[in-house]
């Protein structure tokens, strides 16, 4: 049963900055809270810190914006959920649960308590979004260079330290360069945009695309053999070439040209880089279209 389904709207922080100089535990709050920029270490934190004032035997925090879903403990049948808020940034909705109704004083004394909260997840919102925006392509918001970099130096070492595959394709469009004489640059940035989203439908989970450069896409695939990355592969060269773009009154259909490599024992970053990479021209070379394994 849900007694309140709150909406906080915390808009001053003249509450927060009288209530620490007054309470004690508020303050002990607040400087527990300083110590992380992670959404789940914060309210795992806060969560431990008002366990003796406010039991509770489940915890669930959403915040959309990150795709993130917090759980902890037992979900239980007596609930309190707060959609958290300041200066209109949206910092996601907190739900306490336990096996008997929560008291009016409790709540009262959460809501207070809530203050404590609210300015770390906001710290943590701006951290998170600086964040993700270092590593992600403004253009196709496919993730960038150095977002591909950093992932692809741990997925080896992941995956040489468990035995475990891991694969890559690289994808280059086909002709892009007369995309843009033809119809212009802003119909190529369109283009391109399309086809990070035509990768993304494909491989159903942004976090694998990369945007390498140009005209050209990396994805990563790990706990994924050589046949199985060139069935994907397969899969991506048919969807692009299956979409249409509509461009004012023109109607655009694009190709690309794939290279698919899985790591070896003895490969290195560049090594496996260099076979995804050179199958993808010997795709070229056999008249685009198409897909190749780099052996
Ligand atoms: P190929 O089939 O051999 O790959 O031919 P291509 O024309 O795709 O390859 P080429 O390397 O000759 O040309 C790539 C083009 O991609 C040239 C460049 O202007 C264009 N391009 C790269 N980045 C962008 C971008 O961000 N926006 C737009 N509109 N065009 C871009
Ligand atoms: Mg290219
Ligand atoms: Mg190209």
């Amino acid at each position: 049963m849900k007694e309140k389904a709150a909406e906080l709207a915390v808009v001053s922080n003249k509450t927060f900055a009288a209530s620490t100089a007054v309470n004690l535990h508020h303050y002990d709050i607040s400087s527990a809270l300083q110590t992380t920029l992670e959404f789940d270490e914060l309210i795992a934190i806060f969560c431990n810190k008002i366990q003796h004032t406010i039991p509770h035997n489940g915890v669930e925090y959403t915040n959309p914006e990150f795709d993130l879903e917090y759980k902890r403990g037992v979900l239980a049948r007596h609930s309190c959920s707060y959609a958290l808020k300041v200066e209109e940034q949206q910092l996601g909705e907190l739900k306490l649960t336990r096996s008997q109704r929560f008291s009016k004083d409790e709540l009262k004394l959460l809501e207070s308590l809530l203050c404590c909260l609210i300015y770390p997840l906001r710290n943590a919102t701006l951290f998170q979004q600086a964040l993700k925006m270092a590593f992600t392509d403004p253009l196709t918001k496919a993730n960038n260079r150095t977002a591909f970099n950093d992932s692809l130096l741990r997925e080896i070492k992941r995956a040489h330290r468990s035995g475990s595959h891991l694969s890559l394709i690289f994808v280059d469009v086909d002709h892009f360069k007369s995309i843009n004489d033809q119809y212009g640059h802003e119909c190529g940035d369109l283009a391109l945009a399309s086809v990070a989203a035509w990768l993304k439908e494909s491989v159903r989970g942004s976090d694998a695309v990369y945007r390498y450069g140009g005209e050209e896409f990396v994805i990563l695939l790990s706990d994924t053999d050589i046949d199985g990355a060139m069935v994907i592969g397969e899969r991506i060269r048919a969807d692009i070439e299956s979409h249409t773009l509509a461009y004012g009154m023109d109607v655009l259909n694009l190709t690309a040209s794939l290279g698919v490599a899985t790591l070896k024992g003895d490969d290195t970053f560049d090594s496996l880089l260099k076979r995804a990479d050179a199958a993808m021209y010997q795709a070229k070379r056999q008249g685009r279209n198409r897909v190749e394994a780099g052996f």
